[in-house]
């Protein structure tokens, strides 16, 4: 196992397409990092540059102590997983798995019975060989549930099954590290969520250094230790899921990540009676002690405030200063809690998720009591920077 470490890589395309500018990161040992972002914007590139798959065009990539640039990929002691599993339709599940070390063995061809005459050392060392393939065939079979399934070709499997065939020949190598190219995404949605899982339990067990490129933010919150928020090619934020969901940089990286999405109203902060105020134009909300303090330097200037629709909840009455008035449109209810879809005066879509025994109903006004302590204030503009952040 190793780390795997970028620094500066970017990579240009024929055509001047810049498709990955100038990344640093640090995939620690042991770490399962998901590259999370929308299509085009530069992961499965970068995953490729590990690989060895694409050249660089500028910048050094790591795995472990050896700086891999110039290293061909089947050098490189790294397995990858591809989302159309790549599997040989001709051979068994088996051989699937063990084709990529039989290739690696040193003494092939060597294990037929005749060569015990000519060269009996090199014969019992072709043996012991054949022998530790099979170990780590059947170890990694058992670790993924398909030792049942080891003599069938992959047309005779199910999507779920020959995902894991995949994985299962990437884990038999005992690689520096696994690289993972949206591998669930040929998977219906219930074998997507039962495999996601599946994967994080793996990597638990065997603990190998994983950069995973997915474009579905959940399965990046749901599998890594970290995520890469990427976007044209720049890496936004990197951090735990944890924090890319509380402390997003940018209005992009809070709008990615988290379903529904986060609102985001414009507005301006303002002054009134020595305390500062979110003037949506409706509404007006007061800000939390923190933000009353950094957003200071803000007043009278136009700023978008976030809200997450998680951080709402439907009050009738509560006092003024802290409530969205909004008219419900469309409610979506979903068994324990619902999402509510409405409109302020000024802002056409405002998403909250209440309980579901919530008194908002569609066609009704709705007053929502807005939790100001979990709102961010993002200067205007689609990448504008979070201003409440330290
Ligand atoms: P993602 O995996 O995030 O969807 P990619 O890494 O596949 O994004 O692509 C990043 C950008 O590079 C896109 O604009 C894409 O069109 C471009 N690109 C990818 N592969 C090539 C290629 N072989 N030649 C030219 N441009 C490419």
């Amino acid at each position: 196992m190793a780390e795997v470490v970028l620094e500066g890589v970017t990579k240009v395309y024929p055509g001047d397409v810049t498709a990955v500018d100038n990344i640093y990161l640090t995939v620690a040992d042991r770490e399962f990092m998901v590259l999370v972002g929308p299509s085009g914007c530069g992961k499965s590139t970068t995953l490729r540059m590990i690989a060895g798959l694409e050249d660089v065009t500028a910048g050094t990539i790591r795995i472990g102590d050896r700086v891999v640039n110039d290293v061909p990929p089947k050098d490189r002691d790294i397995a990858m997983v591809f989302q159309n599993y790549a599997l040989y339709p001709h051979m068994t599940v088996y051989k699937n798995m063990a084709f990529g070390l039989m290739l690696r063995r040193q003494h092939a061809g060597w294990d037929n019975p005749l060569c015990w005459l000519l060269a009996p050392s090199r014969y019992r060392q072709a043996r012991a060989e054949r022998a530790e393939i099979d170990r780590r065939v059947r170890s990694a079979a058992a670790i993924l549930g398909i030792q049942d399934l080891l003599d069938r070709r992959p047309r005779a499997l199910s999507g779920g099954q020959r995902q894991r065939v995949a994985v299962g020949r990437a884990i038999v190598r005992n690689p520096k590290a696994f690289l993972f190219d949206e591998p669930l995404s040929n998977l219906d949605a219930k074998l997507r969520v039962e495999m996601r899982a599946e994967l994080k339990a793996l990597h638990r067990q065997v603990q190998t250094t994983t950069v995973y490129v997915t474009h579905d933010q959940e399965e990046a919150m749901t599998l890594g230790d970290r995520v890469v928020v990427m976007k044209d090619g720049i890496v936004q934020q990197c951090g735990t899921p944890f924090e890319v969901y509380r402390r997003p940089v940018n209005r992009f990286v809070a709008g990615f990540v988290g379903t529904p999405p986060m609102n985001f109203l414009n507005g301006r902060i303002v002054r009134e009676n020595d305390r500062l105020l979110f003037d949506e134009g409706d509404n007006r909300l007061v800000l939390c002690d923190e933000h009353q303090r950094r957003l200071a330097p803000y007043v009278n200037q136009p700023v978008v405030m976030g809200v997450r629709p998680e951080a709402m909840r439907a009050a009738a009455g509560a006092p003024s200063g802290s409530t969205l008035r909004i008219a419900a449109r469309v409610v979506e209810p979903l068994g324990d809690r619902k999402d509510v879809y409405g409109q302020t005066a000024r802002h056409h879509r405002v998403v909250c998720r209440l309980e579901a025994e919530a008194p908002v109903c569609e066609g009704q006004p709705a007053e929502l009591w807005v939790d100001m302590t979990r709102v961010h204030f993002f200067e205007p503009g689609e990448q504008g920077r979070n201003l409440s952040l330290a």
